[in-house]
């Protein structure tokens, strides 16, 4: 499918004129659409809530604007839990998936009410010496080893994979959970990432369902919610074929009748804690071309950098370019396209083939919206780029300011000799 950028070169220049690139573009329609596709997609299940993973876009108007579409949020820390806690999440809306749980982060989450998904049986314990006592509602997430393999190239290691426990652990912690007061209990696992194929959640489901039926019998346990977490991926590359979030309601709802309802749980609710899927397609990060570079090889070098796009630099990840108002010319240049940090593999691409780039160009980045500003650091003294939210009615709103210097220097606010920069 080909990748369309959601904005024209006409509105960029346009918001460039308040906003100097680069900086992070979302579209609030097409975030909105897509959170009211996934809600159908699941409406037949009662108790369907999708818990917006916050580590993937954490902006404050992101967050308020997924609970209007009635999400939730899954936190991983204790800034996270804040935020959520500030954008007016209360209570069961917010779940608490951590690992490595520092003891505060859990009695911020309990005093917040959140639900507390437990990564590891010995958790059990700290949890109960930390807060005192085990919360009515828990959840425990699972770590079946092994191999998980959904299709040809879709393949994980759950068994290298840090998280979760083990079938027998899992047994355990449930009777145990229940023997100290627990009443409500859920059920999570993830078990692959990114994953561009209707078939995942289905097959993760049917893992997690048959392995409910067997809590039931052998302990007795009725769950109550089931987590299929993240893990829905996006197209990144343009020739690869976009999930349907409608037929993974379906494959989910036909694994449910088969599995679950027969076992007399058919009032178990499922709930997602989707990230990438929610928000990657309807984020992009704006750049310029600022210098062309001919030695070995032909270089663009833009205005952003790895900074503010970690992904391709860590993991050779693929984000699709448009460059502005050449939409149409052939891609008949080859180039490598870079940041200034003083690392190689600070390139947003390598060997592109993209239509000729003349300086003051500027170049979409595409399916940014997820995992994208929000893996910013700040290495080579870079600075983070502001957000801006495209609104639906076609005006932009800053939703986060770009970095200064004195944003820099604020943890030295104790130092006197940078009292200046500062
Ligand atoms: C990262 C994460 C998610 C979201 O993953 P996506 O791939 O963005 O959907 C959900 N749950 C947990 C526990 C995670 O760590």
């Amino acid at each position: 499918m080909e990748k369309k950028p959601f904005v024209t070169r006409q509105q960029i220049e346009e918001i460039a004129k308040t906003y100097p690139t680069p900086f992070y573009l979302y579209d609030e329609r097409g975030i909105r659409e897509n959170a009211r596709a996934v809600r159908e997609a699941f409406s037949w299940n009662q108790g369907f809530k999708e818990y917006f993973a916050v580590k993937a876009t954490p902006n404050p108007f992101i967050l308020k604007l997924l609970r209007e579409m009635g999400c939730g949020t899954d936190c991983s820390s204790k800034t996270e839990l804040l935020m959520s806690k500030a954008c007016g999440f209360l209570g069961h809306e917010i779940m608490f998936s951590s690992n490595d749980t520092p003891a505060e982060e859990f009695v911020l989450a309990d005093e917040l009410g959140a639900i507390i998904n437990l990564d590891d049986f010995t958790h059990i314990e700290y949890v109960e010496k930390t807060l005192g006592k085990i919360p009515e509602t828990i959840c425990c997430r699972f770590n079946p080893g092994g191999m998980f393999k959904v299709s040809n190239d879709i393949m994980d290691k759950p068994g290298d994979a840090k998280y979760g426990m083990t079938e027998e652990q899992i047994l355990e912690a449930y009777r145990i959970l229940r023997r100290k007061g627990a009443k409500r209990f859920g059920l999570h696992a993830f078990l692959a990432s990114n994953t561009v194929t209707n078939e995942y959640y289905p097959l993760l489901a049917k893992v997690l369902f048959e392995l409910a039926v067997k809590i039931k019998g052998e302990t007795g346990v009725s769950l109550s919610f089931i987590n299929l977490s993240g893990g829905i991926g996006v197209p990144y590359r343009p020739n690869e074929e976009p999930n349907n979030i409608r037929v993974i309601g379906a494959g989910v709802r036909k694994v449910y009748e088969e599995v679950l309802v027969p076992a007399g749980l058919g009032d178990v609710s499922i709930f997602t804690e989707l990230g990438r899927f929610m928000l990657a397609p309807y984020g992009v990060l704006v750049t310029k071309a600022i210098h062309e570079k001919h030695t070995y090889k032909e270089y663009i070098g833009v205005d952003a950098c790895a900074v503010n796009l970690m992904r391709p630099a860590m993991y050779g990840a693929y984000h699709h370019i448009t460059v502005l108002g050449k939409e149409n010319e052939p891609c008949d240049h080859m180039y490598d396209v870079t940041g200034s940090l003083c690392e190689n593999n600070d390139k947003f691409a390598i060997d592109r083939l993209l239509p000729e780039i003349s300086i003051g160009d500027y170049l979409v980045l595409h399916d940014a919206g997820a995992h994208g500003f929000a893996m910013g650091y700040n290495y080579n003294g870079k600075l983070k780029s502001a957000e801006l939210l495209l609104k639906e009615d076609g005006s932009v709103a800053l939703i986060r300011r770009a970095e200064t210097p004195e944003d820099y220097f604020a943890t030295f606010d104790f130092c006197d000799i940078l009292k200046d920069v500062r």
